[in-house]
């Protein structure tokens, strides 16, 4: 393929990687941009793998390597269930900080393209550059990975003068930057380089096991963003401008929407990335009277039959979907339920928090699985003032989002973050399957407010039988 032809493909795929991104913007048009970024992406990599640059011994390597990585990657996809894909895209984004450390290793050893003056002082920054954001995306993906898997707990590990600490790394790493551009060699210049590059890694490290398991949404958007800054790095020290183009849409696209999570919890986004939030300590006080805040008297439970009985008499319905849904796979069996209510004159309506799940948009993607249709799944901005006339609120697997001691304990480590106020409904009615706290580790006074109930159990059994009893 010649240049000319491979940048042409280039800048097809950029413009497709483009319109990808618009088209994912709304659930309506998201398969037609998941369709569009993938035939960008192929178009990509066959310009790149048949492009001037790559020669016949080269090829043969690359056909190896396509074969290996795409096996894997075709497996994991297969075997990965849908509550594990937050684990695996932290995996894919530690993958991109590993690539961008291995390929700024091999450049700087790479001396067939002699760089010389201002060419050779920019390469080298680019390196270093590329380096420090890869080994902090690849250490700190590697830390959410275990944080989202459940493998490292959700408490903030807050070292003693941990912001000292993180300003030191931040000298060092200057100080490591000078010696490393001042370098005669590539042997002296590769001690500044190594010793920068683990002081990354322990910064990457620290940086995401000090934040608590409620502000992880943030983590998790960030770490894309980096992973995008990361592969814009690499382009820059291959000199591969589509690489530079969609690592700098990636980095923005996850830039902003760590800003809209942040947003969404009412969190400031300097504050998150310092550590510390979400501690998961026990709520304390209450605001104002000073006594205990742990949750007080008794919870409620009923049966799924008695649960069918309070949606066949509702007038209107919210449905609040939460993690719990996505472990019991439970999103056929309420949009069965959806369709049986509405056949029969009832108001159904979904409230969907922006960090319900555990990756961005995690509900409506499953959701959108199970058919329900669009016009009644609401943002939380659209449903939230709408609690006090609905009838029955049903939140299916949910906890943090739906957890009043956000609103009324300033002590809490979810304190400030809006959630859904289905305590607001005549009758809410909690799914889950025992007392257990959710991600953020925080007792939920929910469970025990007199117009609650609570529905123990598996969340697709309890719904299956709530189904059978409404239909029969
Ligand atoms: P939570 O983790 O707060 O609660 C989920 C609840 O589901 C649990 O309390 C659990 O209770 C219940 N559950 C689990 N399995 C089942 C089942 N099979 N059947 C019925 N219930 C079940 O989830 P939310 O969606 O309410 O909140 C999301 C949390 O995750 C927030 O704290 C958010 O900050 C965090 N997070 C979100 C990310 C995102 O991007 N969306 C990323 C990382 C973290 P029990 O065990 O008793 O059944």
């Amino acid at each position: 393929m010649s240049q000319s032809l491979a940048t042409v493909a280039y800048l097809g795929a950029a413009i497709l990687f483009i319109l990808s991104l618009g088209g994912l913007s709304n659930p309506e048009t998201s398969r037609r941009g998941n369709l569009l970024g993938m035939i960008g992406m192929a178009l990509a990599v066959l310009a790149t793998v048949f492009g001037p640059r790559v020669g016949p011994s080269g090829l043969a390597w690359i056909i190896v390597a396509l074969v290996i990585g795409g096996g894997i990657g075709l497996y994991a996809a297969k075997v990965v269930k849908m509550t594990q894909m937050p684990e695996l895209v932290a995996l894919m984004h530690s993958l991109v900080g590993l690539a961008a450390c291995v390929v700024g290793f091999a450049s700087y050893v790479d001396t067939s393209v002699p760089f010389q003056g201002a060419e050779k002082l920019i390469h080298e920054v680019e390196i270093y550059v590329g380096i420090l954001i890869g080994a902090i995306t690849f250490s700190g993906s590697l830390i959410a990975f275990g944080k989202l898997a459940g493998r490292i707990g959700g408490k903030p590990l807050l070292l003693p003068a941990r912001h000292w600490l993180n300003l030191i790394a931040v000298l060092m790493v200057i100080g490591f930057g000078r010696a490393f551009l001042n370098a005669h060699d590539v042997q002296a210049g590769m001690t500044p380089l190594i010793v920068m590059t683990a002081i990354a890694l322990v910064f990457g490290v620290h940086m995401v096991m000090a934040i608590g398991g409620a502000d992880m949404p943030v983590v998790v958007s960030m770490l894309n963003s980096y992973s995008g800054w990361a592969a814009a790095a690499t382009g820059f020290m291959l000199n591969n401008d589509l690489l530079i183009v969609t690592g700098a849409l990636v980095g923005s696209s996850g830039a902003i929407l760590s800003y809209i999570m942040c947003n969404a919890m009412n969190r400031n986004f300097i504050s998150v990335i310092a550590g510390g939030f979400g501690s998961g300590a026990p709520a304390k006080k209450p605001a104002g009277n000073g006594e205990a805040a742990e949750p007080q008297g008794e919870v409620v439970s009923v049966s799924a039959q008695e649960t069918a009985e309070m949606l066949r008499e509702a007038k209107s319905v919210i449905i609040v979907p939460g993690y719990g849904m996505a472990v019991a796979q439970a999103q056929h069996t309420v949009y069965e339920i959806t369709k049986t209510l509405r056949e029969k004159g009832v108001d159904v309506r979904f409230a969907i928090h922006p960090v319900a799940g555990r990756m961005p948009g995690h509900m409506n993607v499953l959701l959108a699985e199970a058919k329900v249709p669009y016009d009644i799944v609401m943002e939380m901005d659209e449903i939230n003032e709408d609690f006090p006339e609905a009838d029955v609120a049903m939140v299916i697997g949910a906890n943090d989002i739906v957890n009043p001691s956000a609103a009324e304990d300033p002590t809490s480590p979810i304190a400030g973050m809006p959630v859904l106020e289905v305590w607001k409904a005549k009758q809410s009615i909690v799914m889950k399957r025992s007392m257990a706290s959710g991600y953020a580790g925080v007792d939920n006074p929910l469970f025990y407010k007199e117009n609650n109930r609570m529905l123990f159990g598996d969340a697709k059994k309890m719904l299956d039988e709530a189904l059978g009893a409404l239909k029969g």
